[in-house]
C-alpha cells in the first residue's frame, strides 16, 4: 500500500464559477519539490476516489494548495461540498516537472488550472533569487471572471518574467490579449521563439495544442518540458 499521509482541508475559495483554490495543511514529515503532484482521496457518494492534483504552492510555504475546475464527478462534488477542517489523505509527491536549468527564458505556456505547477516552480524560483532573460507566458483562461493567481504572476517581473494573460471569453472591460493562444500571437511577443526552452502545462487538449504551436514556431521536442493533466481522449 503506497504510503498516505492524513491531513485536512484548510481553506476552500472559489474563484469564478467552476474553480476552486483549496489550501490543505502540510502533513507531518511531507516534503516536496516545486512542481510535482500528489493524490488526493476524497470520501464521496460513490465510495472513496482519488485524482492527481498539482502542488500550486512552493515547498516552501505553510500549506499545500491545488486549483481545479469542478466536473460533475463525484470527486468534484465531495470537493465543492468539504468542510474546512474536514479529514483527507493524500499521497507522497510524485513528477518531475521542472523550469529549464538554462538561463535563456524559458517560454512558458499553459492555461486554465493548468497554471498550478507553474505557479509552485515560479514561487521557489523567486524564493531563489532566481533570473531570467526574457521569460516569457503566455496564460490562457476561458473568461476573466476569476483568473486563478493573475496578480502575483503579474508581478513576477523581478525574476525576469513577463505574463500574457489570453482571454477566449473576455467581458468589455477586458484590455489584454483575446482568443486563444497561437504561433502568431506568441511571435508577436518573443522574437526567436526556437531559442527559448518551452514549458507546456494544463489539461491533454490544450497541451496537445501547445505541442503542435511549438512544431509551427521549430521548438524540438528535446527544448520542451511538459506535463499533462491525463491521457489524451
Ligand atoms: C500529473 C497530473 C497533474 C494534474 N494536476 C491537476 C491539477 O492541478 N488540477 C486539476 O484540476 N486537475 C489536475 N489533473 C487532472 C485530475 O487528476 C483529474 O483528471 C481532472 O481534474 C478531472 O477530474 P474529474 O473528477 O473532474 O473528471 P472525471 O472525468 O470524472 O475523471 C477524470 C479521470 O479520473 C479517472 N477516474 C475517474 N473515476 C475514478 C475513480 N473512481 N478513481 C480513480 N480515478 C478515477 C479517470 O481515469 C478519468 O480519466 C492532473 C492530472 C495529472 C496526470
Amino acid at each position: 500500500m503506497p504510503t498516505r499521509f492524513k491531513t485536512r482541508m484548510e481553506h476552500i475559495e472559489w474563484c469564478g464559477d467552476d474553480v476552486l483554490i483549496v489550501s490543505i495543511a502540510k502533513p507531518k514529515g511531507y516534503s516536496f519539490r516545486a512542481g510535482q503532484w500528489f493524490r488526493l482521496y476524497l470520501s464521496t457518494d460513490q465510495g472513496e476516489q482519488v485524482r492527481t492534483l498539482s502542488h500550486a504552492a512552493g515547498p516552501g510555504d505553510r500549506d499545500l494548495l491545488i486549483a481545479t475546475r469542478l466536473s460533475d464527478s463525484a470527486f468534484k462534488r465531495a470537493l465543492a461540498t468539504a468542510a474546512v477542517g474536514e479529514a483527507v489523505e493524500i499521497s507522497a509527491p510524485g513528477g518531475r516537472l521542472s523550469l529549464p536549468d538554462s538561463t535563456a527564458g524559458p517560454l512558458i505556456l499553459t492555461g486554465g488550472v493548468g497554471v498550478a505547477p507553474v505557479r509552485s516552480l515560479l514561487r521557489q524560483a523567486r524564493f531563489e533569487g532566481r533570473r531570467f532573460e526574457d521569460a516569457v507566458m503566455f496564460y490562457g483562461v476561458r473568461d476573466d471572471a476569476c483568473i486563478p493567481f493573475q496578480r502575483e504572476l503579474e508581478d513576477l517581473s523581478q525574476i525576469g518574467l513577463r505574463v500574457i494573460i489570453v482571454c477566449e471569453h473576455p467581458g468589455e472591460a477586458w484590455s489584454g490579449e483575446r482568443g486563444l493562444i497561437t504561433p502568431e500571437l506568441v511571435s508577436r511577443y518573443v522574437g526567436d521563439a526556437a531559442a527559448h526552452p518551452a514549458v507546456v502545462t494544463g489539461p491533454p487538449a490544450m497541451v496537445r495544442a501547445m505541442e503542435l504551436l511549438l512544431d509551427e514556431l521549430g521548438i524540438d521536442e528535446e527544448s520542451r518540458t511538459v506535463e499533462r493533466f491525463g491521457a489524451l481522449a
